[in-house]
């Protein structure tokens, strides 16, 4: 409620270039780096040709067939994210739908979304994946079902080394029965942990292939800075 009503209160300003008048602003909009280039067809890391595995992902036992994201995370990003995900700003939400719509080939499986963590839930009032599942979900004309939920514990992944992230999100998840083909859906792709963990749990569930769709992908060359 109150992150809809300051959406309503407050001056609408670009969190690309402050411009007034709309949460972002058409330009930055189309400035967002598309992932548009060679990549990884496993993982979606930028390369300098299409490979099959990239340095990221080669060696790493993978639960998902394959990730595909939108935009590559850079400092524009995460100031929309900071805005969509602390602000709960909505329209930001829409934007990010119709960027990963636009950028991906639509799937044809169910839906899924990454479960929140009930305090930051709690603490935001919004679950920025689940709101982009719906999004999505109208886009391609797809259900989306609630399967997976968190199976307790499992600490924040912030400020924590990859090893250690890959650690904490392990066993993290569980799901209810999963049909054989789903598209996780998640915000932001960063190391992969989460997309891998709840990837294993509909596997346990009884999906036999998992894809992973993300807007927004953590790509190394990007700088971001750590505070606004
Ligand atoms: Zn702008
Ligand atoms: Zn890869």
């Amino acid at each position: 409620m109150a992150a809809g009503l300051l959406d309503l209160l407050l001056p609408q300003r670009c969190v690309g270039c402050g411009l007034q008048g709309a949460q972002i602003c058409g330009t930055c909009l189309g400035a967002l780096p598309r992932l548009g280039g060679p990549r990884c067809e496993r993982c979606c890391a930028p390369t300098a040709w299409p490979v099959r595995r990239c340095r990221e992902c080669a060696g790493r036992r993978l639960a998902f067939a394959r990730a595909r994201s939108a935009v590559a995370y850079d400092e524009v990003v995460r100031r929309f994210f900071h805005a969509w995900k602390e602000r709960g700003l909505r329209h930001l939400c829409v934007a990010a739908a119709d960027v990963t719509a636009a950028a991906l080939e639509p799937p044809s499986e169910p839906l899924v979304f990454v479960p929140p963590d009930p305090e930051r839930r709690r603490g935001r009032g919004h679950h920025p994946a689940e709101a982009l599942g719906q999004e999505l979900a109208v886009r391609w004309n797809l259900p989306v079902l609630a399967l997976l939920s968190r199976a307790g514990g499992g600490a924040r992944q912030r400020g924590l080394t990859l090893p250690e992230r890959r650690a904490n999100v392990r066993g993290a998840f569980s799901a209810a029965r999963s049909p054989a083909a789903v598209v996780l859906v998640d915000d932001v792709y960063t190391t992969g942990a989460t997309a891998n963990a709840t990837a294993s749990a509909l596997r346990r569930a009884g999906a036999r292939r998992v894809e992973v769709v993300t807007f927004a992908r953590a790509v190394r060359g990007y700088t971001v800075t750590t505070k606004a």
